[in-house]
């Protein structure tokens, strides 16, 4: 006998069945989480999970909501056959799909003329950025396209390669990695073709061009230029082939990955680079820049006797100068001391070893970050609407967001902190527009609002955002200060700040009440999905992400175009104190809210299986952490409140009819009419259904399940 199914009872036990005994439905799951018997079991939830995804059903619904495991396998449903079998069909009427949920926004955004948006999450590696991409190839293959903008569809994919290039690296749990957050607008004219693109960019990680933990590397374009630029290209930057000799690419000891070609990716990326509309000369200077991070990266100090800091690797320097474009005694000099003006006067005082390592260090990052911004402008240029007939009409539009999800990592710093609010303000954002959508949906079908119970997570949301009172604002005050402030006495500031807030938590303020055990370093949110402890170490420097001016000067005066574009003299004449990185991500955050805000939203959550990338394994303990992140459970019971199950009359007297005499073959009346008749007959209690304007509405999916059987059976 075979024990091989497991069924969750309606207590949420988890029992072994044989196998036999499943029926086909039990075999494959519920292809929506509203259908499950009991939405309020976890167990059940993950049950049916792991059902469709041993049948290689990595789709499913929660409602509207698409929820997606990574088969971290090649599956045979992307192909434009199946494109077509989605294309203007009912979103329930088959199997759940990214290209569903992809053919039904562009419906609504064509019918109802309102733009849309599709928020994409999940934790690293659950396949995001594989879903952002379907998406919009099933929207470059399916639309119609206009002549003269054939190739915008070209650029839009393009984008991709180059963006991931720049922006994406090997971690330990992505072998492609997104090191940056991502929204990107798709515009679409009057006849539905897609005819112009923009994309915002966040928070790229630019640590890494400096630093990699083990078994990391840094982002991939420094790899496909070693590995994929041929001779002539490695000799004018002055490049070796091997990575190992550059120190920005030796820290994580991961040289190549098994599963990446980085000389055919090398190719991909400059073909790219073409079709966006890229000059040979624009490669070039972009070329020059990313050598010369490597360079930086190997450009050395010593200690003189006196303590002053002197550039050991003096050759280095000229290479160098000769790729930024800068004066290359004005980079020495600026590399080994700073300019500070004291009293209207300006001096000139050397760094210390330390200091001079974190300028250069320094260098490199704005270098980099700065490049990237500017890439994507570029391509942001090469996606803008071209005609003015375009442009002078209100186009529509489908917003992707391909963010990074919630970040829990056993060294918690400033770049989670940052990420996990981001997550905070998405879940505010998705309670509160599900909520609005629901109670909107119950007005039009004039059927009573039931109140629905949920965690508002705005209290988090304003202890971290807060004008003055935030932590935030806080982590700006400390940095501002004069005088001797440091991580620690942020921490002691937010001690005293926020210390009474019931979702702060430190060493000092716990008095034994917390589980797990915290470091004097670290404080504890109390985030919507769980609590994170994070270290302050690093937290005033990163926030500061500050050049010494007279780096800036230097670079400022490069006669490289990118960075005479990056580096603005404006920046250096004027002396107000530009945005930290916290308040500028709180302000792009922000602004990305209200774009959402303006649009309807779809979401597409994505799960990751295994940490071991590899197919058929399905890791349970893995996956329910990652359904309580993504909040499914909530979402869930904000979804089941009042009804598990909602259709059109038409739809719904077209499947049922044969089951009533008087439905069969056709009802000459009024459709509602016809839904009543039938469920009567049917025997519908009054407690399980109610009628709409346009949908009947059922509460239980075991009324649904009896007349699907009785339907079977028929
Ligand atoms: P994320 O952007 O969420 O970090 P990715 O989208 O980069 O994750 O996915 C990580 C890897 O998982 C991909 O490189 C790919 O190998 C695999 N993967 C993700 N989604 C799919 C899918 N639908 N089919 C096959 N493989 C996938
Ligand atoms: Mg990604």
């Amino acid at each position: 006998m075979r024990y091989q199914a497991r069924e969750v009872d309606v207590d949420g036990r988890v029992r072994l069945v044989m196998e036999s005994a499943l029926t086909a439905r039990d075999r494959v799951g519920v292809q929506d989480f509203v259908l499950l018997e009991n939405y309020n079991s976890e167990a059940a939830f993950i049950e049916n999970l792991r059902r469709r995804f041993r049948e290689n059903l990595i789709y499913t619904y929660i409602g509207s909501v698409l929820v997606s495991v990574n088969p971290y396998k090649e599956l045979e449903i992307y192909s434009k056959q199946q494109m077509e079998r989605y294309r203007g069909v009912s979103f329930y009427e088959i199997s759940p799909h990214i290209y569903a949920l992809s053919d039904n926004t562009y419906r609504a955004m064509r019918t109802e003329r309102k733009d849309q948006c599709i928020l994409i999450s999940g934790e690293s590696g659950a396949g995001k950025t594989e879903a952002s991409k379907k998406i919009l190839l099933y929207y470059a293959v399916t639309c119609p396209t206009n002549n003269h903008m054939a190739a915008l569809g070209d650029c839009l994919l393009q984008s991709n390669p180059v963006l991931e290039s720049f922006g994406n690296a090997k971690t330990l749990r992505n072998d492609n990695s997104s090191r940056f957050g991502k929204y990107m607008d798709v515009q679409f004219d009057f006849r539905g073709a897609p005819v112009g693109g923009h994309i915002l960019n966040y928070l790229l990680e630019k640590s890494r061009v400096v630093h990699q933990n083990h078994g990391e590397r840094n982002f991939h374009i420094f790899y496909q230029l070693l590995d994929g630029g041929d001779d002539d290209l490695l000799i004018t930057l002055e490049l070796e082939r091997n990575p190992q000799t550059y120190r920005y690419l030796v820290k994580g000891n991961c040289p190549r990955v098994s599963s990446i070609s980085d000389k055919n990716n090398w190719k991909v990326v400059m073909k790219a680079l073409s079709v966006i509309g890229f000059t040979t000369e624009e490669v070039q200077k972009l070329l020059n820049i990313i050598a010369s991070v490597l360079h930086l990266g190997n450009t050395q100090f010593g200690e003189g006797e006196e303590g002053e800091t002197y550039i050991t690797t003096e050759a280095q320097i000229w290479t160098l100068a000769k790729l930024l474009g800068v004066d290359g005694s004005a980079l020495g000099e600026a590399l080994t001391h700073k300019k500070l003006t004291a009293k209207g006067e300006e001096m000139i005082s050397p760094l210390n070893f330390e200091q001079a390592v974190s300028a250069r260090d320094a260098l490199a990052k704005a270098v980099y970050g700065r490049t990237f911004t500017w890439l994507v402008e570029k391509i942001n240029h090469s996606l803008a609407l071209k005609d003015e007939i375009y442009s002078s009409k209100d186009p529509s539009l489908i917003g992707l967001l391909d963010i990074y999800g919630f970040e829990v990592l056993q060294h918690n710093s400033f770049e989670q902190f940052c990420i996990n609010y981001c997550n905070e303000k998405l879940q505010q954002l998705f309670i509160e527009l599900t909520l609005r959508s629901e109670q909107e949906e119950y007005e039009t079908e004039g059927i009573a609002w039931e109140t629905v119970q949920y965690f508002d997570n705005k209290i988090i949301c304003d202890l971290i955002e807060e004008k003055h009172k935030g932590i935030i604002s806080i982590l700006d005050e400390e940095c501002l200060r004069p005088g001797e402030t440091c991580d620690v006495s942020f921490l002691e500031k937010l001690e005293d700040t926020v210390g009474s807030h019931p979702h702060f938590v430190t060493h000092k303020l716990a008095n034994g009440k917390t589980r797990r055990a915290m470091s004097r370093e670290e404080f504890r949110l109390l985030h919507y999905a769980g609590e994170v402890n994070y270290n302050v170490n690093g937290f005033l420097d990163k926030n500061n992400d500050s050049l010494n001016r007279n780096l800036k000067e230097v670079m400022c005066q490069s006669d490289n175009q990118i960075l005479s574009h990056c580096f603005r003299r404006e920046e250096v004449i004027d002396q107000k104190r530009p945005e930290m990185a916290a308040t500028q991500f709180k302000n792009s955050l922000l602004k990305l809210m209200e774009i959402l805000m303006s649009k309807e939203p779809s979401y597409v959550r994505c799960i990751k299986p295994n940490e071991a990338k590899q197919p058929g394994k399905f890791d349970e303990v893995l996956v329910r952490h990652q359904v309580k992140y993504l909040g499914l459970m909530e979402n869930l019971r904000v979804r089941r409140a009042g009804f598990a199950y909602r259709r059109r009359f038409e739809a719904f007297l077209q499947r049922y009819k044969p089951l009533c005499p008087e439905t069969w073959p056709n009802w000459p009346g009024r459709l509602a009419d016809g839904v009543s008749t039938l469920v009567n007959h049917l025997g519908y209690k009054a407690e399980e259904y109610k009628l709409g304007r346009s949908k009947i509405f059922i509460r239980f999916p075991k009324t649904l399940f009896t007349t699907e059987d009785a339907l079977e059976a028929k």
